[in-house]
C-alpha cells in the first residue's frame, strides 16, 4: 500500500495503549474527585496539568522538533478520551494543545514557534482561544473585534469576546479579530496573541453550572496593543490559520465527549449489575439493558469516526466533513450515555455522590460547542449533500 494513503489503525498500537496506561496512572494519583475539589477551592487543575506536561501528554500532538510528542491528533484524542473516561476534563487540552498547538505548528514563524509552540508542547505556556462574540455568535462573518496598525509598528485591538474558557490559567489568548484596511473597510480575520495581563484587557467571569474547574469569561479589549510578532499568519492573514485550528478543536471535543460517555456507561453497568429491587439485578430488565447496549454501540461508532477525522487531519488530507461528523456523533452518543446512566441510577443518578450529575453539563456542552449540532447539520446538508443554504 502507498505510504501516502492515511491509514486508520483498527487495533490500537502498543504505544497508544501504553499512553492510556500512563494517563490512568496519573488520573488515579489525583483521584476521581480531583476536578470537583479544584472547583470547590476555585483553583485551576494546575497539579494535574503539570503531571500531564511532565509526562509529555499535553503536547503529544505537536511535532517533535518543537518538543512535542509527534503523535498528532491521534495521540491527543487518546490522551483526552482516556482522561475524560477517568473523570477529568481539561478544557485547555482543547484550546491550548489542539487549537493553538495546531495553528502555531502550521502557521507560526520560527520565532513564534520558539517562543510559543515549545511552551504549548511542554505545557509551560498555556494559551486560550477567543473567537465567539456576543453579537456574532455562530455567524463568524459578523465578528466585529478589530485590529488596526497604529502607525508606530504596533497594532491596536478593540472589541468584545464571550464564553472564553480558561483565561484565568493562561499566559495569553489567541484572539480572532478583523483587520481594518487602509480604506477603513473590514478585511479578513487576523489572529493576535494577547497577554492575559495586557493593559486594556478586562474580563468578567460568567456564572456557569459545574463543568469542571475551568471558567468562562467575557473579555473587553479596549485599545489593547500588540507587536507585529504577535500576529499569527500576519495582518489580514488569519483565515487559513483559523481553519487549521477548527478541525482539531472538533476532533478533541469529540474525544472528550466520548470519554465522558464511556465513564457514565461504566458506572451504569456496574450499578445495574448490583442493584436489585425485584428478583434480579436491574440490569436484567431490558428497559435498562438495551439503552445501555445502544449507548455502547453509538459511542464506539463515534470513536471510529473521531479516529478517522484525526488520521485525516494528521495526514493533511481534507478532514472537515469527518471532524464535523465525529463531533456530532460523539456529542449525541455521549449525551445519551450520560442520560441513560442517570436513569439507571434512579435517585442516585442525581446525587453528587455518584458523580453523574457532575458529568452532565460537560457532556451536554458538546452539543452546543465548539460548534453546534445545527451548524454541523447545515455543513453536511450543504457540503456533503449539495443542498441549498437557507442562511
Ligand atoms: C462552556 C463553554 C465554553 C466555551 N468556550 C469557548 C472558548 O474557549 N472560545 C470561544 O471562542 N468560544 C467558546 N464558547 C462559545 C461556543 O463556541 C458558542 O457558544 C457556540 O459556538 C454557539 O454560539 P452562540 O452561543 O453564540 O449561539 P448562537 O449563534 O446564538 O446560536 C443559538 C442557537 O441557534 C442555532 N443557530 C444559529 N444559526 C443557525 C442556522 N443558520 N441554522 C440553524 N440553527 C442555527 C445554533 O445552533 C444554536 O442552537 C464556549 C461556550 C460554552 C458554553
Amino acid at each position: 500500500m502507498s505510504t501516502d494513503v492515511p491509514v486508520l489503525p483498527l487495533i490500537e498500537s502498543d504505544e497508544l495503549q501504553a499512553i492510556r496506561g500512563s494517563i490512568r496512572e496519573i488520573a488515579d494519583r489525583f483521584g476521581p474527585h480531583y476536578m470537583r475539589e479544584c472547583y470547590e477551592r476555585d483553583e485551576p487543575p494546575n497539579a494535574m496539568w503539570e503531571a500531564l506536561s511532565e509526562g509529555g501528554f499535553v503536547g503529544i500532538n505537536v511535532p517533535e522538533q518543537w518538543d512535542g510528542g509527534g503523535l498528532g491528533m491521534l495521540g491527543l484524542i487518546t490522551v483526552a478520551e482516556e482522561l475524560a473516561a477517568n473523570g477529568s476534563t481539561l478544557l485547555l487540552l482543547v484550546v491550548s494543545s489542539a487549537i493553538n498547538g495546531s495553528i502555531l505548528a502550521k502557521h507560526g514563524t520560527t520565532e513564534q514557534k520558539e517562543t510559543w509552540l515549545r511552551g504549548v508542547a511542554t505545557g509551560t505556556k498555556r494559551l486560550a482561544f477567543a473567537i465567539t462574540e456576543p453579537d456574532a455568535g455562530t455567524n463568524s462573518h459578523n465578528l466585529r473585534t478589530t485590529i488596526k496598525p497604529n502607525g508606530n509598528g504596533k497594532y491596536v485591538i478593540n472589541g468584545q469576546k464571550t464564553f472564553i474558557s480558561g483565561v484565568e490559567q493562561s499566559d495569553a489568548i489567541l484572539v480572532v479579530t478583523r483587520a481594518v484596511l487602509d480604506d477603513g473597510n473590514l478585511g479578513l480575520p487576523s489572529l493576535a496573541l494577547v497577554d492575559t495581563d495586557a493593559p486594556g484587557l478586562k474580563r468578567d467571569k460568567i456564572p456557569m453550572p459545574y463543568l469542571g474547574p475551568d471558567h468562562q469569561w467575557t473579555l473587553f479589549l479596549d485599545d489593547v496593543e500588540v507587536d507585529e510578532d504577535r500576529l499569527i499568519g500576519g495582518f489580514n492573514g488569519g483565515l487559513g490559520p483559523i481553519f487549521d485550528g477548527l478541525n482539531p478543536e472538533r476532533i478533541i471535543g469529540a474525544a472528550l465527549a466520548i470519554g465522558g460517555g464511556r465513564l457514565a456507561l461504566e458506572k451504569a453497568s456496574a450499578y445495574a449489575r448490583e442493584r436489585t429491587v425485584w428478583k434480579t439485578p436491574i440490569g436484567a430488565h431490558q428497559g435498562i439493558a438495551h439503552p445501555l447496549a445502544k449507548a455502547k454501540i453509538d459511542l464506539d461508532l463515534a470513536w471510529l469516526m473521531t479516529q478517522k477525522a484525526a488520521v485525516l487531519n494528521d495526514a493533511g488530507a481534507k478532514a472537515g466533513e469527518a471532524s464535523n461528523m465525529a463531533k456530532y456523533a460523539a456529542a449525541e452518543a455521549a449525551i445519551e450515555a450520560v442520560e441513560r446512566a442517570i436513569q439507571t441510577h434512579g435517585g442516585n443518578g442525581i446525587t453528587l455522590e455518584y458523580g453523574l450529575s457532575d458529568l452532565w453539563w460537560g457532556v451536554r456542552l458538546t452539543r452546543t460547542a465548539p460548534v453546534s449540532a445545527e451548524m454541523i447539520l447545515n455543513f453536511v446538508a450543504e457540503h456533503s449533500l449539495g443542498l441549498p443554504k437557507s442562511y
